[in-house]
């Protein structure tokens, strides 16, 4: 597990957009941070550089202590988790579960013993045999949040795991994700455009726009205590 420290983190683009302006935020070993707000404020930029799939244009990014800002991907041990599925369709659910664990050279018993752990977590072990095709929604989403919690990595990192689904299953899955994060604990940054998925299933809530912070709390104290009317408009608060 980690502790995650962005430290002024910044991302300017090519083009000269600033999607994060020296973004300051510390995440605990076992935390469950959410990003929130509008389209276009920079949460999958910021979690992309957590991730390591876009460089850090100034600032640091610290993983359990250690400057990671030029660390590949594959070094950071994290995993992550989009709104499209991406599942290999020639494949069992349980093939596509066990793909990471081939790539990293487990043995077949470890394989097993890995994806069977981890479809019990998320109920999916009657479906380990069936192609994607042959799975809802939601089943599929599961099946991809088994991909990552497999290699048992440090963190998890979702980008907006549940918004192609229908709201229904919105509901029912942000279950699936609270209970899982709880039973695993490890630390996990969620990105939500949802005020109400953002409210109700981190520990912490990051409420941003135009690529910077505008609060930062539990999501009982912004409601109660939100800095700006446009936090306070954002999460639906009546101040
Ligand atoms: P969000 O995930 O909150 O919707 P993004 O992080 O995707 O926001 O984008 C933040 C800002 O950066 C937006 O203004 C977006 O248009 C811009 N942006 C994202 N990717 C690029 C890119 N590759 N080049 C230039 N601008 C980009
Ligand atoms: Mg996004």
């Amino acid at each position: 597990m980690a502790d995650i420290v962005l430290d002024k983190v910044t991302k300017a683009f090519p083009d000269g957009t600033l999607a994060v302006q020296e973004f300051n935020l510390e995440i605990a070993d076992g935390e469950f941070v959410i990003l929130v707000g509008p389209s276009g404020c920079g949460k999958s930029t910021t979690l992309n550089m957590i991730a390591g799939l876009e460089d850090i244009s100034s600032g640091e990014l610290r993983i359990d202590g250690q400057r990671v800002n030029d660390k590949a991907p594959r070094d950071r041990d994290i995993a992550m988790v989009f709104q499209s599925y991406a599942l290999y369709p020639n494949m069992t659910v349980r093939e596509n579960m066990a793909f990471p664990l081939k790539l990293a050279k487990l043995s077949r018993e470890e394989i097993d013993r890995k994806v069977d752990e981890a479809a019990k977590v998320l109920e999916l072990t009657a479906l380990l045999d069936r192609k994607p095709a042959n799975l809802s929604g939601g089943q599929r989403q599961r099946v991809a949040m088994g991909r990552a919690i497999v290699r048992s990595p440090k963190a998890f990192l979702m980008d907006e795991p549940l918004s192609n689904l229908d709201a229904k299953l919105r509901v029912q899955m942000r279950t699936v994700v609270s209970r899982l994060q709880k039973r695993l604990g490890t630390t996990t940054v969620y990105v939500t455009h949802d005020q109400t998925e953002a409210m109700t299933l981190g520990d912490r809530v990051v409420i941003m726009r135009a690529g910077a912070i505008q609060q930062v709390g539990e999501p009982q104290e912004l409601y109660d205590h939100p800095n700006n009317l446009f936090v306070a408009g954002f999460i639906g608060s009546p101040s």
